[in-house]
């Protein structure tokens, strides 16, 4: 036999089973960022590898050794993209939509990034990416916040997720703080393990996500970017805090949250779970009023957020919110060479006088009690029975699979209204 072909590591496939979960997932957050005014984009899934470079930066992990990076046969630089933002930044200052105007964007699809596979953290993940370009004030940021609660609760798992918020500054003021991060921790730069070590050089307020629990002491010790704020970002984060306040989504402000992005200026947020330990993190975003400006477009201000949609989907799973599998409204059922070749024209007939049904033709042939048995498994209401003696009648008969009652007959010709009769019979008992 031929050697098997394994999948790649950390890249799943979404099989039928799970598939209900996803797409109710996915329709209650269309519905959701529909009725907030956002409008769907779809970038690529590969972009220059500078595009990312840029925009995330050098020293964060996702760039520094996270990235599938390759040379096309053209010889360009070429990366799976590792989040949304990037590109949707990318597609407005390409598509010449910036020029003053607004844009609320959303983007649903795969991300790509070389991490440890583990049950909640893949190599290939998908993301809901929502974006809200040209908006300054901290409104932007708490309808965003708001629309995720909300969407928590249309899920029915508000219960599962709470909201973590800080406020990382402008550039300078964080240059400022940044130097006073880079004295405490080298000052005790024996205690700093390898990672951190790492980090005070390139990327020191990621010191302060630490996990590593030695690390814990002096992280809780080191200066607080709350306290090294500049005077408007100040009033951003307390106006954000008020208006998160009035519409009554409960958060807890963590001055050590600093996100693994490097483009993020003031507000940032992180959904967290408590079902899950160690993959807890649902949904993070923040403010990035410098990026388009960095990547070449007018200066424009904007704030965002992506959600993990496999954490999402198993916490929808967990609280037992997803619908149960699609079954057939009907099953058809064959029986006799005459009825072999009419059941095609008479079933496509049906389907394009009831778009709605669900209808499933027995095909490959099969005796009698098989199809009976198929029919039985899929889980339809009724069996359409097309056979010789029947057909030989100018009739089609129909069954109730999931009751003991009668079987009944309708003209071939009227084999929509049979059906309909069939079906309303069955529903009104
Ligand atoms: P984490 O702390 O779990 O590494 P992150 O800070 O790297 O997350 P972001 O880059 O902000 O995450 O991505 C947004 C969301 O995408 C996360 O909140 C998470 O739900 C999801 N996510 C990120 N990385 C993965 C992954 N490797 N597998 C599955 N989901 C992921
Ligand atoms: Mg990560």
């Amino acid at each position: 036999m031929t050697a098997e072909i394994q999948p790649v590591r950390g890249m799943n496939d979404v099989l039928p089973a799970e598939i209900p979960a996803w797409q109710h997932f996915e329709a209650v957050t269309r519905g959701l960022l529909d009725s907030y005014g956002y409008e769907e984009i779809r970038v690529p899934l590969l972009e220059q590898t500078q595009l990312f470079q840029r925009a995330i930066g050098e020293h964060t992990d996702v760039v520094g050794k996270e990235m599938y990076t390759f040379t096309d046969r053209g010889g360009e630089s070429l990366t799976l993209r590792p989040e949304a933002t990037a590109g949707v930044v990318r597609a407005l200052i390409s598509n010449g939509l910036l020029r003053g105007q607004r844009h609320k964007l959303w983007c649903l699809g795969p991300m790509f990034r070389h991490e440890a596979p583990q049950a909640g953290r893949y190599r290939q993940f998908w993301q809901v990416d929502v974006e809200a370009v040209g908006f300054a004030g901290p409104d932007a940021d708490a309808e965003l916040i708001a629309m995720s609660a909300r969407l928590w609760q249309r899920l029915g798992i508000a219960a599962a997720v709470s909201l973590e918020v800080n406020s990382l500054g402008t550039p300078e003021s964080r240059r400022a703080y940044r130097a006073k991060l880079v004295e405490h921790f080298a000052g005790h730069a024996s205690r700093l393990d390898a990672d951190s070590r790492r980090r005070l050089a390139g990327n020191p307020l990621r010191i302060l996500d630490s996990k590593n629990p030695d690390m814990q002491e002096l992280i809780r010790t080191a200066p607080r970017l709350t306290e090294h704020l500049d005077t408007e970002s100040r009033a951003h984060f307390e106006g954000l805090c008020r208006m998160l306040d009035e519409v009554g989504v409960a958060y807890r402000i963590n001055p050590r949250l600093v996100r693994g992005l490097d483009y993020y200026t003031r507000t940032v947020f992180e959904w967290t779970t408590a079902a899950s330990s160690a993959q807890n993190a649902v949904c993070s975003g923040g403010r990035y009023d410098g990026l388009i400006a960095q990547l070449g477009g007018e200066p424009t201000p904007a704030v965002g957020f992506a959600m993990g949609v496999e954490r999402l989907v198993a916490l929808v799973v967990a609280a037992a919110r997803s619908p149960p599998a699609a079954r057939p409204d009907v099953f058809v059922v064959v029986s006799g060479p005459r009825a072999a070749a009419a059941a095609l024209p008479i079933v496509e007939r049906l389907r394009s006088e009831r778009p709605q049904l669900r209808l499933e033709l027995n095909l490959g042939g099969g005796n009698f009690k098989a199809q009976f048995r198929r029919a039985d498994r899929s889980g339809a209401r009724l069996a359409l029975i097309i056979g010789d003696d029947e057909l030989a009648r100018g009739v089609l008969a129909m069954k109730p699979l999931r009751e003991e009652s009668g079987q009944s007959e309708c003209p071939v010709g009227s084999v929509a209204a049979g059906v309909d009769a069939a079906l309303a019979a069955l529903a009104s008992r």
